[in-house]
């Protein structure tokens, strides 16, 4: 007789296929599955805790079972579960809606909602497409992304991403995407020298093909998936300027760096950068539910609104769009980081982790510690001097993760890059206790 544990893996194995997972490889380990969670933890079958050093892909806010959230999410559903937004309104959609244009950088005024990062990003790419040919303009037809830039895996989202491995085999699917440097400070020669290359390059390519361009999409201050990039100060508002001189929309993916994050409500706020469409998932729920939205200005909006008969309608939606479950969540979520002043809390909390990252930077194989906020990124090189980065083969980052793993914390690399991104919720014991594990991780693989 086969134990529960075991016939979950059995079936496991049969049956589900994991993203970004090598399957034949994860068939032939022992599957992590996790059963409950609770604030930072999450408990797996047998019954082992772990701190969830990566907030669950990136995006737990207040911890999980949050009891305000699990009651939000009980009191809309004595209400209804769901119902559409096509030609009707439901009550959290609206409250949500005016809440987002409220805290949402100056102007972006219009929400449209979707169920995941990767369909906000898409409904951003259609919008500006279509912004260009409603108003007539039949040139602006182009978009611009960034070098390694990562904006989700459906057709129009991994067209306007520069990831190499995970672009390549659909290349003949996606349309192609002007692509202009990322400022790596640490591999292109140091804040200034990556500034200028990038806008440079943004600089020329809007001079001689900027009226064929629609937008411009950029993961603001933080590259999350490209490696944990952070932008050198004063890059995303000059981007955004060169965008506004050429006429070109300017959308800002905050699917991984919105609600605080990066240390500001949104990662525009750092610089004070008004995007014409921006992007949000992840931490919308306070990463509960499947809830992304697209904010765009009322002049996006305004190019849409026209008589029937003119067909400038936006045709798209989902079946889920605007679920009620996910905005009451989310709204829930808004008013917790509001009544405990979270985005204010994350700067002590981040020059902490800081603090206690720092020495790591002493070791032989760190190469570079990068954080914004909750967000870091320690890249592992395999020699300091020349910043040769591990192979991919060398598996570097898997190994401190399957290493942290041991020791009690779940994160997930990015190639050389160990990932930490802490529910923003974690205490300072808690961040004390994490941030120990990712040293000794680092240190046992290198
Ligand atoms: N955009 C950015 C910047 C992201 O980091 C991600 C996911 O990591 C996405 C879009 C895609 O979001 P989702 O996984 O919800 O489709």
């Amino acid at each position: 007789m086969k134990t529960d544990d075991e016939r979950l893996v059995a079936l496991d194995k049969a049956h589900l296929w994991h993203p970004f997972t090598q399957m034949k490889e994860y068939r032939s380990g022992s599957p992590l599955i996790i059963e409950r969670g609770e604030g930072v933890m999450l408990q797996d079958v047998q019954g082992r805790r772990y701190y969830d050093g990566f907030s669950s892909v990136w995006l737990n806010v207040h911890g999980h079972q949050a009891p305000e959230l699990d009651q939000a999410l009980r009191d809309q559903l004595e209400r209804v579960a769901h119902t559409t937004l096509l030609g009707m309104a439901n009550v959290p959609a609206i409250e949500l809606a005016g809440k987002l244009a409220a805290i949402s950088p100056k102007g972006l005024n219009k929400v449209f909602y979707s169920d995941s990062g990767a369909t906000g990003v898409e409904i951003a790419i259609k919008m500006a497409f279509q912004y260009w040919r409603n108003r007539g303009d039949r040139r602006r037809t182009a978009f611009v992304t960034m070098d390694q830039a990562y904006h989700g895996d459906t057709i129009g989202a991994a067209s306007v991403g520069a990831i190499p491995l995970y672009q390549e085999v659909y290349r003949p699917l996606l349309f192609p995407a002007h692509v202009v440097p990322y400022p790596n400070s640490y591999r292109h020669g140091g804040d200034e020298a990556a500034m200028e290359a990038t806008l440079g390059a943004l600089r020329r390519l809007l001079e001689e093909r900027g009226e064929e361009i629609a937008a411009c999409i950029v993961e603001p201050i933080v590259q999350g998936a490209g490696g944990m990039l952070v932008m050198p100060a004063g890059c995303l508002r000059r981007m955004a300027e060169l965008c506004r001189e050429h006429g070109v929309l300017l959308i800002a993916d905050e699917v991984a760096t919105g609600f605080g994050r990066t240390g500001a409500m949104f990662a525009c706020d750092l610089e004070q950068v008004s995007p014409d469409l921006m992007v949000l998932g992840k931490g919308l729920t306070g990463g509960y539910l499947p809830v992304a939205a697209t904010l765009a200005t009322d002049e996006v909006y305004d190019a849409f609104d026209a008589e029937y008969e003119e067909q400038k309608t936006f045709f798209h939606g989902h079946s889920f769009t605007g679920n009620p479950l996910g905005c009451a969540v989310a709204l829930a979520s808004l008013r917790l980081m509001e009544e405990r002043r979270m985005v204010e809390g994350i700067e002590a909390k981040a020059a902490f982790v800081a603090r206690k990252l720092a020495p790591l930077k002493e070791l032989r194989h760190v190469g570079d510690i990068r954080q914004q906020g909750l967000m870091v990124g320690i890249e592992l090189v395999r020699d300091k001097a020349s910043r040769e980065p591990y192979a991919w083969a060398d598996r570097i980052g898997v190994r401190a993760t399957m290493r942290a793993r041991e020791l009690g914390m779940l994160t997930r690399p990015l190639g050389n890059v160990v990932v930490f991104m802490p529910p923003l919720c974690s205490s300072e014991e808690e961040l004390d206790a994490m941030t120990d594990i990712v040293a000794a991780s680092i240190l046992d693989v290198t």
